[in-house]
């Protein structure tokens, strides 16, 4: 039997979340803008009669690394939603996969988590 948590908790940790969300959706919004300007900077110097150089070359290497971070914070932003989205139906706090509690130190440390630490290292 799943325990519920207070309201009081849920809405503590509801917060954190949407603090969470806004923050990775700010921090995505500023990514897509690096992204475009390096895709800018790289058609631009496509065009260059070097294509060889190595400003050319260092561009496309941050611009790998700032799509792999975007995506990295892509799927978190997935999962703080995904925990929202079981605030509003009053799921928080249980494990998706087996329907046990999950304990509070484990939301204090990981508030998107959706699974319980066994659930979890089974999966991963
Ligand atoms: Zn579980």
């Amino acid at each position: 039997m799943a325990r519920q948590l207070a309201k009081t908790t849920v809405d503590r940790f509801r917060r954190r979340l949407e603090d969470e969300r806004d923050r990775l959706e700010a921090q995505i919004a500023e990514y897509e803008r690096e992204i475009e300007e390096a895709r800018l900077t790289e058609s631009s110097s496509d065009r260059s009669p070097d294509p060889g150089n190595a400003e050319a070359s260092s561009m496309k290497l941050e611009y790998a690394k700032e799509l792999s971070i975007e995506q990295n914070t892509l799927d978190l932003l997935g999962k703080v939603r995904r925990a929202l989205g079981r605030v509003e139906r009053g799921e928080y706090g249980v494990c998706e996969s087996c329907g046990k509690a999950i304990p509070l130190e484990r939301l204090d440390v990981l508030p998107y988590t959706t699974l319980c630490v066994d659930c979890a290292s089974k999966t991963s």
